[in-house]
């Protein structure tokens, strides 16, 4: 097993659909780690995750692309 490198700086884990922060761990399936996020219902195993200021950087980042969601 090659261990993930585990830094210090606590990260945050991000929706990749619409942004939330609001990610639950669901559970280790074949695949590896699941998550849910509570906002819009996403299941998955990719998720985002960033420190607050790459948060806040990305954010705004989108924000700024016509705010286009699907
Ligand atoms: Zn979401």
């Amino acid at each position: 097993m090659q261990p993930h490198l585990f830094v210090s700086v606590k990260k945050i884990k991000v929706c990749p659909m619409c942004g939330s922060t609001h990610i639950h761990y669901v559970a280790g399936m074949i695949t590896g780690e699941k998550y849910k996020c509570e906002d819009c219902g996403y299941e998955g195993s990719l998720i985002l995750e960033m420190d607050i200021e790459e948060y806040k950087r990305w954010m705004k980042s989108r924000g700024e692309k016509n705010g286009v969601e699907r």
